[in-house]
């Protein structure tokens, strides 16, 4: 029994001696609403790297919140990976999220698309711009989100529902810009002109306009895409508004570390992996997004829909207006 004890201490011992320092891991969990087929090329390379195998699991984003604050402290989740600021932003008021004060993240990832406090970052960037139809528009005849509320487009826009945070977000960004009242008057001349009651997703906004039940909306960009690789003859083209004012509003996909990660140190490495010129185009080119890291170059097919102006105000504003989004909204009867 006495020999068993001390085989045991030694046991514990050499265990303790081989132990990676406090915070290390060889394996750590993402949750994660970008989903595996996105996801995994990019866990894949990191994994053959570094030998950190990185546990995934994908659900929608409420699902996951509810998840990590009924978790608390027990979740083996170290990092969310999730799309727009908005969302990152409740994540971060529900204290799922910590602040990571990493100089690499900082140095990678322009100002405006993380976190003033830190708590999240973004790693690719999507533009919510005007989709046209080639074949009824003329790309002159666009300028502005706002100019979209003129009586030339009575009967003729098309949009996806504002309970899309997409939408809320884009909405966040204009009160910011206008204030209220005037941002309530142009959603407000948009209801007026919509053909057709807002389309659950941007997609069915862009089949519509084929079908001819209008000429104009706004999508987030990588929806654009996935149609133009189907069908290269798209009768559809993007258009870049407010390039002669605050520029085009941009939104993230992003990450943060769970508060109670029990490897921040992995979560945050992987972190600083993504935003690196290595990863960035892994990231962002599988959905057809932009690289954050402005020393990175976008894909040649989503760099071929042009060059713009994006908006370089920060994006925590998505969530700080977003209730002032929302009921400005249902004020406008943007359903
Ligand atoms: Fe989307």
């Amino acid at each position: 029994m006495k020999q068993l004890h001390s085989l045991l201490s030694i046991l514990v011992l050499l265990g303790l001696m081989i132990l990676p320092p406090n915070g290390w891991a060889d394996e750590f969990v993402v949750y994660s609403t970008r989903s595996e087929q996105l996801l995994g090329p990019l866990l894949e390379a990191y994994t053959n790297e570094t030998d950190i195998k990185i546990d995934l699991i994908t659900d929608k984003f409420e699902t996951l919140l509810h998840r990590l604050k009924t978790e608390g402290k027990n979740t083996r989740a170290d990092l969310l990976i999730t799309v727009d600021a908005g969302d990152l932003w409740h994540a971060t008021r529900a204290g799922v999220l910590q602040s990571i004060n990493s100089t690499t993240l900082k140095e990678n990832i322009p100002k405006a698309y993380s976190d003033p406090s830190l708590h999240w970052f973004g790693l690719s960037l999507r533009a919510r711009a005007i989709v046209y139809s080639t074949e009824r528009v003329k790309p002159e005849e666009l300028s502005t989100y706002e100019a979209l509320g003129r009586l030339k487009w009575r009967g003729r826009l098309l949009l996806s529902t504002s309970d899309k945070i997409y939408n809320q977000s884009l909405v966040a960004m204009l009160i910011a810009e206008h204030g209220e009242t005037i941002t309530e008057k142009f959603i407000s001349s948009w209801v007026a002109n919509l053909a057709k009651e807002p389309f659950p997703t941007d997609t069915m906004v862009m089949e519509a306009i084929l079908a001819k039940q209008g000429d104009v909306g706004i999508v987030n960009t990588y929806y654009f895409g996935r149609l133009l690789k189907k069908n290269p003859n798209l009768k559809l083209a993007l258009y870049w508004p407010n390039q002669e004012t605050g520029g085009c509003h941009v939104n993230i996909s992003g990450a943060g570390v769970t508060r109670y990660s029990k490897h921040p140190q992995v979560a945050i490495k992987f972190l600083e992996w993504l935003s690196s010129s290595k990863a960035q185009n892994l990231f962002a080119d599988v959905n057809m997004e932009y690289p954050v890291n402005p020393k990175v170059a976008a894909h040649p097919s989503v760099a071929g829909w042009g060059v713009f102006k994006a908006s370089q105000q920060n994006l925590v504003i998505a969530g700080l207006l977003q209730d002032a989004a929302i009921r400005l909204m249902a004020r406008a009867d943007y359903l």
